[in-house]
């Protein structure tokens, strides 16, 4: 990992100065939710929570530097991030998107946004030439996720924001699924980073956020603006909680792609009849892509097992140590089954067209052993296809 030594050290204290009056190692949670002021009319540091919080400032300090930036603002969860982004935005503006979008991003695009006129044209964003001639003369946003959700695709992040920043474009991309231990837009030549601090940065299970990360200080003004403004702030404890797993976020993520490689080879190996999506597998469409972009390819697995419903019905039942749960990034081993879950708003003949088959299981892996996961997961896949051709046999029998 060519970042790893330096953003290790990043981890550990970006914005964990000792504090002032106490020389506390730990920035306390600060609850007060209006500071005195010494005199009228003055703008001191604080002087009300939403606007402004010290547990706050100490998390955006980190997650800024983490992406080596100078600001960064912190929101009550990933899609208060996702919006505040939005309010910055004029009337009637125009974003290119990513296709494979997370759903949530998706739906305030198409079913909040769109009632204030915002367009979106959703595009295969790994095709530079498809997001070329997307581009009107109203675009103001270029919107990238990468790996995209559930499907692990990889958009050529440089190329894809050169082309915005030819066109005056601003461009975003959501880093949620590859941190910034492992992607650096900012340094590929995106304008804004966007986070769901809920998943990796957290790493817990136990809080959502959001953030927005940039260089740019008048850009960075709009935004602060908005979350004054719009509101939806991170709790002081939530804050407090967040920066407690930036301490440990480089092991994770470490361990999480370490474990992520191992099933993922292994799978594809050794559970026949499997397809493994995974962007470190030399067979991921997009694999030199994630080279040249990423310095590891993350915690996340996706895998179409052969047959349908029955089939990921018999997979749940057989799996011991992998919960089915929306979510990833945390510490536990989670599965999900898009089609019912995390896209179930989108209609199934488009789901089956853009790749996420009935058959399709996304794996957050855990920080449990990678060999006891493996293991696991071969033996839930084995009990598919030992169940997959004899009960319609036994079924027949019963009926002569
Ligand atoms: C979860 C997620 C979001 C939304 O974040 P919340 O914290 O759930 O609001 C946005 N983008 C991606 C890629 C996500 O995984």
């Amino acid at each position: 990992m060519t970042h790893s030594r330096n953003l290790a050290t990043t981890c550990v204290r970006a914005g964990g100065q000792p504090e002032a009056h106490s020389n506390a190692l730990v920035p306390s949670i600060c609850t007060s939710t209006t500071f005195a002021q010494v005199s009228p009319g003055q703008s001191p540091t604080y002087c009300y929570g939403r606007t402004g919080n010290p547990t706050r400032s100490r998390l955006e300090e980190a997650l800024a530097e983490l992406e080596g930036a100078r600001y960064a603002s912190t929101f009550s969860s990933g899609l208060a991030a996702v919006d505040a982004l939005i309010h910055t935005l004029d009337q009637d503006a125009h974003i290119v998107a990513s296709q494979d979008l997370y759903g949530g991003c998706y739906r305030q695009f198409t079913k909040l946004w769109s009632r204030f006129g915002l367009q979106v044209t959703f595009v295969d964003a790994t095709d530079v030439e498809a997001v070329r001639s997307a581009f009107q003369p109203n675009t103001r946003l270029l919107w990238l996720e990468t790996p995209s959700n559930p499907l692990l695709r990889i958009t050529p992040i440089a190329a894809l924001c050169a082309l915005a920043r030819e066109r005056g474009v601003a461009s975003v991309v959501d880093n949620t699924f590859a941190t910034p231990i492992l992607q650096r837009p900012l340094e590929l030549g995106a304008d804004i980073v966007l986070h769901s601090t809920t998943k990796y940065v957290s790493g817990h299970c136990d809080v959502l956020g959001g953030a927005l990360v940039c260089d740019d200080p008048q850009l960075a003004e709009r935004i602060r603006f908005v979350q004054n403004a719009a509101g939806a702030v991170p709790s002081p404890a939530d804050a407090s909680l967040l920066l407690r797993g930036i301490r440990t976020l480089h092991l994770r993520v470490e361990r999480h792609c370490q474990s992520a490689a191992f099933i993922a080879s292994t799978l594809e190996s050794e559970a026949e009849g499997v397809e493994v999506i995974y962007p470190g597998l030399r067979s991921h469409p997009h694999h030199e892509v994630a080279r040249s972009q990423m310095s590891a390819f993350g915690g996340l697995v996706t895998i179409r097992i052969p047959g349908a419903r029955a089939e990921v019905d018999r997979f749940a039942r057989a799996t011991q140590l992998w919960t089915l749960a929306e979510s990833l990034g945390g510490f536990k081993s989670l599965w999900c089954h898009p089609p019912t879950m995390t896209h179930a708003s989108v209609d199934a003949a488009e789901r089956e067209r853009i790749g996420i088959t009935e058959g399709t299981i996304r794996l957050s892996v855990g920080l449990e052993d990678a060999g006891d996961l493996a293991t696991d997961l071969l033996e839930a896949i084995a009990a598919i296809a030992a169940t997959h051709s004899t009960p319609r046999a036994t079924n027949k029998a019963v009926l002569a």
